[in-house]
């Protein structure tokens, strides 16, 4: 190999060489502070998550009020317990803790602002509609008194079963027929407070008719269809063409027919929902307002007002930036309830009218935290040439250039040489397909080209700016992570809307994470992939994630302290290590975080991966405790789901191999071998053990 000469004294190499023979100091090292900033746990997990001395995710459930656990720990523990991974692990304490949070501002602003009602909120099962966690939920809220929204049948069922708070509401929105109507104002009659919320002019009649026929004075309320446009990704459900709700016109048509049936006195409650997570604190106020006035409005009409319902909205900071971009939010929970306390406030004082009691319908920002997916990584697949063996006088011309390229790349010249590279791989290609070149030799200058990027992407990683043209370097050079998970079961939000969610190694944040990567899962359909990350700014096409390695490698690299930047030399070893065996490959664990809201009931069985493990776990003096473990789907259960029977497939098989050993297809070990792996399968975990 010829190294090139260049006049500058490589200080730092001679003083490690007389110094630290062992080559152990003189780089600044990657710290747990590096890994805070570069996954910005602080930004969207405080006060949850962090990371602790070992490098490893710690989970604080109750928040600032103490205890905490190591999540690897956990997930280890869990592991041993033979709960496979993918695992979503609940915490059932921060559950809690949202709640408490929630009213606690309410409370907060209430008495800031010297308003003279209270705030009673209400949790949209939608959000989440699993047994433990509305249960939990309803026993957690109940010295709020906090209830329940129902947006559907099916929900009103399980509000119905799980509400037992005394004096909680149970707001009753969606599309309602005789029945849903029916059995919310029976529900009176056990003691709930229900709310029917008309959301299209037919349910006024139906309610007026079942209300006389059932002789029970309902609590009517209204969902106003708001000028004020929420923004971002929901922004389209709401405004004058939104799919729910009343119009002013309309409204007023209510008011009328429940004032012609002597019923104007069950009007008490204006809704609106102007959508999820919205990320400006100028849109939920606009919304407010428009509200208020509507409120004071429908009161001056002789309506006999008592609730406000702001429905949902209150957002969640998923990147960290505090900003109206949609994976963020340019405010806080306290800012939150302020504003509408104010402007409520003030609206009514306007018209000197009693303040209504407050209600707010949030989802996101109760559920969202709560939960975590844990996944391992199977393995990757890295573009990482290494340094190439140097040219021989007598190959291609075009391999030559290509090398000239390579050997040439600089500060100076990064921008010029990456389109030289891309032109004389082009051109290579062309003379494969023309013959004159062999198929070594277009591996040859495709190994080169791929150098070339590499060491252009290293250079490009230490300037400020980046040539658009540039740009989708990293994405190109990136490893891919095949991760034991399904994305469309999992977090489907991620596919159908670019939904972004924090996700970050739980271990190893000690070290620097020096691959790129995008995550790859185990389904089949090539949108079963996350390649979007949160960002300060913007978004992230590539993540920050560390090579996997194998059992015990972990002290060898100690010892040896990895250099801050990786130099061509350091990429070959890189390169090396990936051809590794999968017996001995250490488990590499990754969180995504945020997403106990929305995710788990969208999830759709693309290539029959079905429900994952699932735990409950909360904090106890001494650690913590498993309150209840549901375990995925079997694969049985999901082929049930296609209605298909596990005894029949079995029997189908069974006869096959029988016909296969009559015939002498097969040996009887080999069929007891199939059978037995066949019918094992089926009461497997759908993910990989
Ligand atoms: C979805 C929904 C909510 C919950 O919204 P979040 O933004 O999750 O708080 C509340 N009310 C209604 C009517 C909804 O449709």
């Amino acid at each position: 190999m010829t190294v090139e000469l260049t006049p500058t004294i490589d200080i730092s190499q001679e003083t490690q060489l007389s110094h630290y023979p062992n080559s152990e100091i003189s780089r600044p090292s990657w710290t747990i502070e590096d890994s805070e900033k570069l996954y910005r746990i602080q930004g969207w997990g405080e006060p949850y998550f962090s990371i602790n001395a070992a490098g490893h995710v710690t989970v604080s459930p109750k928040g600032d009020r103490g205890g905490s656990l190591d999540l690897l720990e956990l997930v280890e523990a869990l592991k041993q317990r033979n709960l496979g991974l993918p695992l979503l692990i609940r915490f059932s304490d921060i559950l809690e803790d949202r709640i408490e949070r929630l009213n606690a501002c309410f409370a907060k602003a209430i008495a800031r602002y010297k308003y003279g009602d209270a705030y009673q909120g209400v949790y949209p099962v939608k959000c989440n509609q699993n047994r433990h966690l509305v249960e939990d939920l309803v026993r957690f809220g109940e010295p709020y008194q906090f209830g329940l929204e129902a947006g559907s049948k099916p929900e009103l069922m399980i509000a119905l079963a799980t509400l037992k708070t005394p004096n909680s509401l149970l707001i009753c929105n969606g599309y309602k027929d005789r029945e849903y109507i029916e059995t919310a104002l029976l529900a009176t009659r056990l003691g709930h407070k229900p709310v029917i919320v008309l959301e299209q002019l037919e349910e006024v009649q139906l309610v007026i008719d079942i209300a006389a026929q059932l002789a029970i004075e309902p609590v009517v309320g209204v969902r106003a269809k708001l000028t004020t446009k929420g923004t971002g990704r929901w922004g389209e459900s709401t405004g004058d063409r939104a799919k729910f709700g009343l119009t002013i016109p309309e409204i007023i048509s209510c008011v009328d027919q429940l004032r012609n049936a002597g019923m104007l006195n069950s009007l008490q409650l204006l809704h609106f929902h102007i959508g999820s997570q919205i990320s400006a604190i100028s849109v939920i106020k606009d919304a407010i307002r428009e509200a208020s006035q509507i409120y004071v409005e429908l009161k001056n009409l002789g309506a006999n007002m008592q609730y406000l319902d702001v429905g949902g909205g209150l957002a969640i900071d998923y990147d960290g930036s505090k900003t109206n971009f949609h994976a963020s939010k340019n405010y806080n929970m306290q800012n939150y309830a302020n504003d509408i306390v104010a402007e409520v406030k003030e609206a009514c004082e306007a018209r000197q009218l009693p303040v209504p009691v407050l209600i707010s319908e949030s989802g996101r920002a109760i559920a969202s935290h709560q939960s975590v997916l844990i996944f391992d990584v199977l393995n990757t697949s890295d573009v990482l040439p290494g340094e190439p063996t140097p040219i021989q006088e007598k190959e291609h011309l075009i391999i030559r250039n290509l090398w000239e390229t390579y050997r040439t790349i600089n500060v100076e010249n990064y921008q010029e040489a990456y389109h030289d590279a891309i032109q004389f791989n082009e051109e290579a290609k062309s003379l494969f397909n023309l013959g004159y070149l062999s198929l070594t030799q277009r591996a040859r200058a495709e190994q080169l080209y791929w150098s070339c990027c590499e060491k252009i992407l290293q250079i490009v990683r230490t300037q400020d700016y980046v040539p658009d043209d540039l740009e989708d370097l990293e994405k190109i050079m990136a490893s891919i992570y095949y991760v034991n998970l399904s994305v469309f079961q999992s977090v489907p939000d991620s596919w159908a809307i670019n939904q972004l969610f924090p996700i970050m190694p739980i271990h190893r944040l000690d070290e620097e994470p020096t691959r790129r990567g995008i995550l790859a899962d185990l389904t089949c359909d090539s949108d079963g992939k996350i390649n979007q990350f949160i960002d300060l700014r913007d978004v992230k096409s590539v993540l920050e994630l560390h090579p996997l390695r194998q059992v015990g490698e972990r002290d060898t690299e100690r010892e040896k302290k990895q250099p801050k930047t990786s130099n061509p030399k350091s990429m070959s070893v890189a390169a090396q290590s990936t051809i590794q065996n999968p017996k001995s490959k250490e488990p590499y664990y990754l969180g995504l975080f945020l997403a106990g809201a929305y995710q788990e009931i969208m999830g759709n069985l693309h290539n029959l991966f079905g429900d994952t493990n699932t735990v409950h776990i909360q904090l106890t003096p001494r650690g913590y405790e498993i309150e209840h473990v549901v375990k995925g789907d079997t694969v049985t259960e999901v082929l049930g789901y296609v209605q298909y029977d596990a005894e029949d497939l079995v029997e189908s098989i069974r006869r096959r191999t029988e016909q296969a050993l009559q015939e002498n297809r097969i040996t009887l070990e080999e069929s007891q071998r199939l059978l037995q792996n066949y019918e094992q399968s089926l009461s497997s975990y759908t993910y990989l053990y």
